[in-house]
């Protein structure tokens, strides 16, 4: 079966898998859940078994199924946003061409990419053709989040749930995809929030390689005693823009959880920048517990602030000023117990 691309969602797989073999699929899904997770290769995946042309469905290598996974078959067919949005007329273009019979396969599939982003016209005609599909016809909605749908397009769809990946599975993944070893993926796995597409996406992102390095160099920069200067010199160094600064400080949040773990001896939870365990070794005598929690406190404080406020730079200063305050231990802390104190 090749339903076994798939990694994890066992979930929709045996939802799936069940009806193909009972031959009662659906007219209409809904493959609802985060980005990168596998809605749309299932999707894929789907359309091959239920186009097949052999006994044990999908088989993945006839020439029907590799149709499929080129892009290539005319009875399946991708649709995509168009600027911003799905518009009526990519909707009523769908239906003239699904009242078509089928050119070479059983069924006639549309697969319908980020479905809440259709126009209400759109969803509108859409439904029109949801209301009386013929037998041959299936349309696979896919998004982020079927309450985004209408719900007269919902009711009338089999809603397929997906859902993350676990570490685990991620890091099986990742070590089958880019051949590398469990230790060099972990962070990765850890970093892309269970969703394999985004894991990969940034696997190939130099940029974001790069923030991981610069990231550390600011770190390790903070228990090189008291370099204030040096330390805005990297911070300007970042890219501007907000969605990279946010994940600078999912990474410096993920260094000092790594640090408390070790500083904890919890020995059941892993440490995600396994790749990095010397430098992760060394660091954590420069801390006590207290301290890794008062960063981590003023890291998730600012984070906030990085969502409201146009002047990224400034805020990273502020932070990094505080945090560089909890290395030396000076002002900042013993103001903050004093207010503690009353
Ligand atoms: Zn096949």
């Amino acid at each position: 079966m090749s339903f076994d691309r798939i990694i994890g969602q066992e979930g929709a797989k045996k939802i799936l898998i069940n009806s193909l073999k009972r031959e009662r699929t659906a007219h209409a899904y809904i493959f609802t859940g985060p980005d990168g997770v596998g809605k749309f290769l299932t999707a894929r995946i789907l359309a091959e078994a239920l186009n097949c042309t052999e006994e044990d469905k999908p088989c993945g290598i006839c020439r029907s199924c590799r149709k499929i996974q080129k892009g290539v078959h005319p009875d399946v067919k991708v649709i995509d946003v168009e600027g911003a949005s799905i518009k009526i007329n990519q909707m009523r273009e769908l239906r003239r061409d699904m009242f078509v019979r089928p050119y070479e396969g059983r069924k006639k599939i549309y697969i319908i990419r980020q479905a809440e982003k259709m126009t209400p016209e759109a969803s509108n005609s859409l439904l029109k053709t949801l209301e009386e599909p013929p037998e041959y016809g299936v349309i696979i909605l896919v998004t982020v989040n079927h309450h985004m749908l209408l719900p007269t397009i919902r009711s009338r769809g089999q809603v397929i749930p997906f859902y993350p990946l676990s570490q685990k599975d991620m890091e099986e993944f990742l070590v089958k995809n880019l051949r590398k070893g469990k230790e060099e993926v972990r962070f990765l796995a850890a970093f892309s929030g269970g969703r394999p597409g985004e894991a990969l996406k940034l696997a190939d992102d130099e940029e974001f390689v790069q923030l991981r390095n610069l990231t550390f160099e600011i770190i390790a920069g903070l228990n090189k005693n008291n370099n204030e200067k040096g330390m805005f010199l990297l911070i300007d160094r970042l890219p501007n823009k907000k969605e990279r600064i946010q994940e600078f400080l999912d990474i410096v949040t993920l260094w000092y959880r790594d640090l408390m773990i070790i500083k904890t001896g919890k020995k059941d939870t892993i440490i995600v920048n396994a790749d990095l365990e010397e430098e992760l070794n060394e660091q954590v005598q420069y801390l006590s517990i207290d301290r890794i929690f008062k960063i981590l406190e003023i890291i998730q404080r600012l984070k906030k602030d990085i969502e409201s406020n146009a002047n990224l730079y400034l805020i990273l200063e502020v932070m990094f000023s505080k945090i560089l305050g909890v290395y030396r231990d000076d002002v900042y802390s013993c103001r903050s117990q004093v207010q503690k104190g009353g």
